[in-house]
């Protein structure tokens, strides 16, 4: 495949060009050369440079069609052409790729690095023959050198056989080489301009990272910032927990991001992001079926087999990595390996820098947080101090914990038992809704033994104020068995959300837990535990006084022997029930209970066998009433009995049943059985009685006419 020797005899002879002259030659060349040196090297634009370089090559050599190629992967193509339009042929020429391991003269001028001068190339074994360049009588052909390496070449053709000499040959190479340092020059500048770009991109890029304030911020242009930068295929980030040492996706590009995104690894695995983090050092992969850096089952993440991986490094903290996909690791040159770990520096620093913020935020929201709640909560301490009743400063508490939406609970324990009776919810509504439902329970009979709660009965037994970062998973631990089926119900009559946090208060008083508060809802945090645990015992406190206050004013009003309203209690209910009465003009009836020779029974039995009498005789007329009837110890030996919405008639019968339950039953006393009865008066109220102290005038006088009359019996007055 060696060029065979021009053949020189016939081309002598037929050569038109003027016979050699070197020296003449030689300084119209130079003087030549000087401006088309001035000429290529006046522009740094590669499109100019190789316009120039064909304009100017007329100006030394003489040709029909030029062309220059430019060597890429082993082939050459014309990049530029003159002289093909005529010819009809530009399309094909500039369209054709030249194998240059199969073109002899192309192997030979990379090898001598000298130009060719063919008299007749027809005549030549190796001569790239097509149809179009027949025409070809004579070709010239120069190697472009640059940095001691062929990049392309320069040709000439004429359609004069031998129309090119050694001189021409001798000018076409100079003029080569000045076009190869032009060219040189040019993409040089090429290059810088493009690194500039780069260098300009990536100090964009670490500005917008270094000012985006969240992460999101970041992963919104991250990925495909950097695609354009590192000009890779896809791009991968993925996240390191060095807590769990797990790997997350973070972020991607392509349209297999989101599979990239919910990917996670599982402590112990080996993946890329572990290793290269371990390293501290980029990484090429050449291909990812051959590397031993991670699993296999994490392949299927990427869609390439080259990638180039970027730790996420930065104050000794470890975030995770980038990880660029290419096509081939031939992509991955020295220039994308230094922007790129350049990149992932900035990247780092950045996300350091917004982790430090996020703590920071979470720090002093946190505190925020706190602060609110104490706020809230000294707000409800407030509001429970002057609760009245135990239900009230429940219901208090609820309504202002649910302002701050924190739902709340108080489960509270029955007397001295073991047990727990669910006693209030803000989320009462729902929940009644809910235990209606499901069985035919109020919500104040749920009682369920403290032994079957165990998160309960170790919250009550520490007096510990417990965090549940997942309540609905206790949940199913603390509901008594009849709910259970139906927990994701609960979960929602309860309004508990995936993101809802719950902290359960003991309710202590004086060392005894009276019960616990459970506060649930998705603003809570760990940090509230303290607060919550301080709210715990005012409301704890609040319930007690609540209840203590609830007795006081009981015992206020009951009569301590009887229990039953003593005169201070009846004659509150009494003018309450007789003022509506009045107003919605409803029946009302007293009727007056008196002892007969009460005095008597005192005498022979003692005093204290008269009280046992006493109770006994408000317990049997207690047992002849309704709920929404008073009776009342209003004097010694004397009842009064108020029936709400009883005509007296009515009334009268009551009177007679309570008379007769007296009368008929002996009372069996710590002395034996006694025989006792009762003088009853009834009245009602009417039109002509204006107060209550008028009714008990008159069945005062009723009662008068029963003693009258012989004791033992039952009278009434209606009308006054
Ligand atoms: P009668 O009503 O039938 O006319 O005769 P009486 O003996 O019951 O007479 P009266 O109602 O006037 O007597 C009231 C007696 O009730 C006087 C007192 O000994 C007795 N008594 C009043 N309060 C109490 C009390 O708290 N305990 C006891 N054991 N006796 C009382
Ligand atoms: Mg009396
Ligand atoms: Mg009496």
């Amino acid at each position: 495949m060696k060029k065979t020797e021009p053949i020189m005899i016939n081309v002598n002879e037929r050569k038109k060009t003027p016979p050699l002259n070197l020296e003449e030659n030689q300084q119209v060349l130079i003087a030549a050369m000087a401006d088309v040196s001035m000429a290529l090297n006046s522009s740094l634009h590669l499109d100019e440079v190789l316009d120039r370089i064909l304009d100017n090559l007329a100006k030394v050599v003489a040709y029909k069609t030029a062309n220059i190629m430019l060597i890429k992967d082993g082939s050459a193509k014309i990049v530029r052409s003159m002289g093909y339009e005529v010819l009809g042929t530009k399309e094909l020429m500039m369209s054709k790729t030249f194998d240059i391991d199969e073109l002899s003269n192309f192997s030979q001028m990379i090898s001598t690095k000298q130009p060719i001068l063919s008299y007749y190339p027809h005549l030549e074994q190796d001569w790239h023959l097509l149809a179009e360049s027949e025409w070809i009588k004579s070709h010239i052909a120069s190697p472009i050198i640059s940095e001691n390496e062929v990049i392309g070449f320069l040709n000439c053709d004429s359609d004069v056989a031998g129309f090119f000499n050694k001189v021409q040959t001798y000018a076409m190479k100079i003029f080569a080489s000045q076009a190869g340092l032009a060219i040189r020059n040019a993409r040089l500048f090429d290059a810088s301009t493009r690194l500039g770009k780069k260098l300009r991109s990536i100090n964009d890029l670490t500005h917008q990272v270094l000012e985006a304030t969240t992460l999101n911020q970041i992963f919104e242009l991250l990925p495909e910032k950097l695609i354009d930068l590192l000009e890779g295929s896809n791009v991968y980030i993925s996240k390191w927990d060095d807590f769990s040492q797990t790997v997350t996706g973070w972020a991607a590009t392509g349209e297999f991001k989101d599979d990239y995104v919910i990917g996670k690894s599982d402590p112990g695995d080996r993946t890329l992001t572990k290793e290269i983090l371990e390293t501290q050092h980029s990484t090429i992969i050449e291909n990812l079926d051959l590397t031993q850096l991670m699993e296999k089952k994490f392949h299927g993440l990427y869609r390439e087999k080259s990638l180039f991986c970027l730790p996420l490094i930065a104050e000794g903290m470890k975030f995770g990595a980038i990880i660029v996909g290419y096509a081939s690791s031939d992509q991955v040159n020295e220039e994308v390996r230094s922007l790129g770990e350049y990149a992932a520096m900035q990247i780092s620093t950045a996300i350091c820098k917004i982790h430090m913020l996020e703590q920071e935020r979470i720090q002093s929201s946190q505190l925020t947080h706190a602060n609110s709640l104490i706020e809230s909560l000294s707000h409800v301490s407030t509001a429970i101090k002057s609760g009245v009743d135990t239900n009230n400063v429940m219901h208090t508490i609820g309504m202002e914990l649910e302002l701050i939406k924190i739902h709340s609970m108080v489960a509270l324990r029955v007397g001295e038992s073991d047990n727990l009776a669910l006693t209030y919810s803000s989320v009462q509504t729902k929940l009644v809704t809910f235990v209606k439902n499901l069985s035919k329970h109020k919500i104040s009979d749920v009682i369920t033994p403290i032994d079957s709660l165990p998160l309960f009965r170790e919250i009550i037994e520490s007096q510990q104020a417990e965090y549940l970062e997942h309540p609905e998973e206790v949940l199913i631990q603390v509901t008594p068995p009849i709910f259970k089926s139906a927990i994701t119900k609960l979960v929602e009559a309860l309004m508990i959300t995936p993101g809802t946090k719950c902290i359960l208060v003991p309710l202590v008083i004086e060392k005894k837990s009276i019960g616990i508060l459970s506060l649930w809802g998705e603003n809570l945090q760990k940090i509230d535990i303290q607060a919550a645990s301080i709210f715990g015992g005012q409301v704890a406190n609040a319930i007690e006084n609540a209840d203590l206050l609830q007795e006081v004013q009981r015992l206020a009003i009951t009569d301590e022997l009887t229990n039953v309203l003593n005169r201070r209690g009846f004659d509150e209910v009494a003018n309450r029930e007789f003022g509506a009465a009045k107003r919605y003009s409803r029946p009302l009836s007293l009727i007056m209970v008196d002892i007969d020779r009460f005095k008597a029974i005192n005498d022979v039995y003692g005093h204290p066998i008269g009280d046992e009498i006493l109770v006994e005789i408000a317990a049997r007329a207690c047992t002849k009433i309704r709920e929404t009837d008073y009776i009342s110890r209003y004097g010694g030996e004397e009842f009064l009995i108020l029936l709400t919405e009883q005509k007296p008639e009515n009334a009268k019968t009551v009177a007679e049943r309570i008379r007769k339950s007296v009368a008929e039953q002996p009372f069996n006393t710590s002395v034996g059985k006694i025989t006792v009865t009762i003088s009853v008066g009834v009245t009602g109220a009417n039109s002509q009685i204006s107060s209550i102290s008028m009714m008990i005038k008159t069945v005062d006088k009723a009662l008068y006419k029963s003693k009258e009359n012989g004791r033992n019996r039952v009278t009434m007055i209606d009308k006054i």
